[in-house]
């Protein structure tokens, strides 16, 4: 018993590895050989949206505006540290966009967080809930459904699940694809599965945060508008749309759970060659420059710009 447990590996998969479900290679190449960009690492873009998280997640709780901020800076100061020269998400940003944040909502809150007793028996915000569970095994891998819901709780008296997005997005459909994003059924989806909901799905909000350079004129004149706050409308997945999303999501696991039983992985990264790709255009695929080369000269590659080995854990962000 104790040697099979020490030979599974454990791999999580979250609403961002369902997203690139669609191609085999991008599940081995993230998942099992666990290569990541040498560049993409530790992402200063996602460090911000961390640090705000951290922000909003004191807040919820009933922390001062100093504390809060406090939590955002300190986890944010090493990025600061190494971001590139003329980048304008910089700590200074940050603090300023909190601030913000909170002279917008503060005053009406519409938003207002369930609470939940902690292992000391202290009353916590339900908010930044990760969850992993075991999905399905085999003698050598655990599959584990895996992700985190930043928010629990009401907006405008409605019950709700709420996600914090940080974007430099300026597009005007920006919310609209929510209404058919796999990342907000998942959570809707987790919450219905843990909780027993039967066919009761709580619908599902964006908390909008829109980053920008901040304009010259609106420093000149002592403002900021180096951020927008705007939100989505609640979103109201029908019982069809879920019970699709289910059966969408159950088909691309028994294929993966098929995939990994099978073996053939082992072999793969020797055979690839490139044959059909349909990112090839948008060059959407962090993967595509090691994709699309010869088996030897991608193991060049790889040395050169990619970290073999980082298991893919989607929580360690929480941490
Ligand atoms: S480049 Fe295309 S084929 Fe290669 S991993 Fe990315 S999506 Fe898949």
């Amino acid at each position: 018993m104790n040697d099979q447990i020490k030979q599974q590996r454990i791999l999580f998969v979250d609403a961002s590895l369902l997203n690139q479900s669609d191609c085999w290679r991008k599940i081995y190449y993230q998942l099992i050989l666990g290569r990541v960009p040498k560049d993409s690492v530790e992402d200063f873009k996602m460090a911000y949206g961390t640090a705000f998280h951290k922000f909003l997640s004191a807040r919820f709780n009933g922390k001062s505006f100093k504390e809060c901020l406090a939590i955002a800076e300190e986890y944010y100061s090493p990025f600061n540290d190494n971001i590139p020269e003329g980048e304008y998400r910089t700590l200074s940003h940050l603090i300023k966009s909190c601030r913000a944040y909170v002279e917008t909502y503060d005053k009406q809150e519409p938003l207002q967080s369930d609470f939940v007793l902690n292992d000391k028996g202290e009353k916590q915000a339900k908010v930044e809930q990760t969850f992993a569970f075991p999905y399905w095994q085999n003698d050598h891998f655990v599959i584990m459904l895996s992700g985190t819901i930043d928010f629990s709780g009401t907006y405008a008296g409605e019950r709700c699940l709420v996600d914090h997005k940080t974007t430099a997005a300026r597009d005007e459909m920006f919310f609209y694809r929510f209404n058919f994003d796999i990342q907000p059924m998942f959570y809707v989806w987790i919450d219905n599965y843990l909780n027993m909901r039967g066919d009761v799905y709580l619908p599902f909000l964006v908390n909008g945060i829109f980053l920008k350079k901040p304009s010259v004129k609106a420093m000149n004149e002592n403002r900021w508008d180096g951020c927008e706050f705007r939100r989505s409308p609640l979103i109201n997945y029908s019982i069809t749309q879920m019970h699709e999303f289910s059966s969408w999501m159950e088909n691309k696991l028994n294929k993966l759970c098929k995939f990994l039983d099978s073996g053939t992985f082992m072999t793969m990264e020797k055979n690839f060659e490139l044959s059909a790709c349909k990112e090839i255009y948008g060059s959407l695929c962090k993967y595509f420059s090691i994709c699309s080369l010869s088996p030897e000269r991608r193991a060049m590659k790889v040395e050169a710009s990619f970290t073999d080995g980082i298991i893919y854990e989607p929580l360690r962000f929480q941490k």
